[in-house]
């Protein structure tokens, strides 16, 4: 959540309706508990009202040995063709805010009336 607070200090919080985060599957965060840990503090903080939608991401590995890209279900530290290990992460390790989306008409209640 440290993460996420960091991102959204932009904001003020009760205009999110929305919160898109992505979540690489080698990221180091189980979504599933991501979901279950915001759920718990959400009603607690200014997100109360905030729909957090968790998207997870696969993993997308290339060898730059021999160009061999696949998407590993385990974290494998070597290219399965050639067995390099000059491996690049494309995907899979991301843990960010995609998009977020603003309440267009921002309703204030400033005790008038
Ligand atoms: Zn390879």
């Amino acid at each position: 959540m440290e993460v996420l607070d960091k991102e959204l200090v932009d904001y003020d919080p009760l205009t999110i309706e929305q919160i898109f985060v992505k979540i690489g599957v080698f990221s180091g965060v189980h979504l599933d508990q991501l979901q279950f840990n915001i759920d718990l503090v959400k009603e607690t903080t200014p997100f109360n009202h905030t729909e957090f939608v968790l998207e997870l991401v696969q993993a997308d590995f290339r060898c730059r040995d021999c160009g061999h890209r696949w998407s590993p279900v385990d974290y494998l530290v070597s290219c399965p063709v050639c067995q390099g290990h000059g491996i690049d992460r494309l995907a899979g390790m991301e843990l960010f805010i995609d998009s977020i989306t603003v309440a267009e008409e921002q309703e204030v209640d400033s005790g008038e009336g």
